[in-house]
């Protein structure tokens, strides 16, 4: 199926300050390439030797963004290039990208995947342990890596009620952590100092092919759209 430019243009001309993450995993080298000369840099991939493969083989500005679920053994082989691993989902996988963001002499931008959905099967943070992170002294000495915000996936649903709920659940977590991070005392936590320039939330990373439009409406500034863009995905079976 070739690349829909006309849905790319669309989605572009809606976009305002919200940016867009094209996700390409299972999609072939070239459908990137018709993206990447059209003026897209931010692409997704979720399996790990699929991106190392595809980094090798596509020009060097490509802004690289894990969306998957990240194996702490695996961390090693995106280390030296991956430009935000959005899927962190345990302080443990935290402390694994420090170690080897250090080795690379780095500083990897994060983002903190939080359990939104009715879903038992996704990953990530619930409220507590995001307390836990941001109100504890643990960022301190987490100095290759940058928290920069956070990100969540919908339920699954045709329960339009139900996915905004969730949205909104994770902008009020993203507002409330936002000031837990930057402003001294707030939650009886000290800024967090962490990797690079310190942490700070800016990124809300939330809205995916079926559901995007209505995560900007609930304060998305980063949307994750895959099949809109590059077709429906066809797995081979196993
Ligand atoms: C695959 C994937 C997407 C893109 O999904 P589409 O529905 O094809 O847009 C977005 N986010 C994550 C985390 C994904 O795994």
């Amino acid at each position: 199926m070739p690349v829909n430019v006309g849905k790319y243009r669309e989605i572009l001309a809606g976009l305002g300050n919200v940016t867009l993450v094209a996700v390409s995993k299972i999609k072939p080298v070239e459908d990137i390439r018709t993206l990447y000369e059209l003026g897209q840099r931010d692409f997704g991939e979720n399996y790990v030797q699929e991106l190392v493969d595809k980094h090798a083989q596509l020009p060097a500005d490509i802004r690289w963004h894990f969306i998957g679920h990240l194996q702490s053994n695996k961390v090693k082989y995106l280390a030296s290039f991956v430009h935000l691993i959005q899927g962190v989902d345990s302080a443990k996988l935290l402390k694994e990208i420090d170690r080897q963001a250090q080795k690379c002499g780095r500083v990897i931008d994060c983002l903190l995947q939080v359990h939104i959905a009715q879903e038992e099967t996704k990953f990530g943070f619930d409220e507590e342990a995001l307390d836990e992170l941001f109100k504890g002294q643990s960022g301190a000495t987490l100095k290759n890596v940058r928290v920069r915000g956070l990100m969540g996936m919908a339920s699954f649903s045709k329960d339009s009620t139900q996915v905004r709920r969730e949205f909104r659940y994770l902008k009020s977590l993203f507002d409330k952590y936002a000031l837990v991070v930057s402003v001294a005392g707030v939650g009886g936590g000290t800024p967090i100092k962490g990797g690079g320039d310190g942490w700070s939330l800016q990124i809300l990373s939330m809205g995916m092919s079926g559901d995007y439009q209505m995560a900007i409406e609930e304060g998305s500034n980063m949307i994750r759209v895959g099949s809109l863009l590059f077709g429906e995905r066809v797995y081979p079976a196993k």
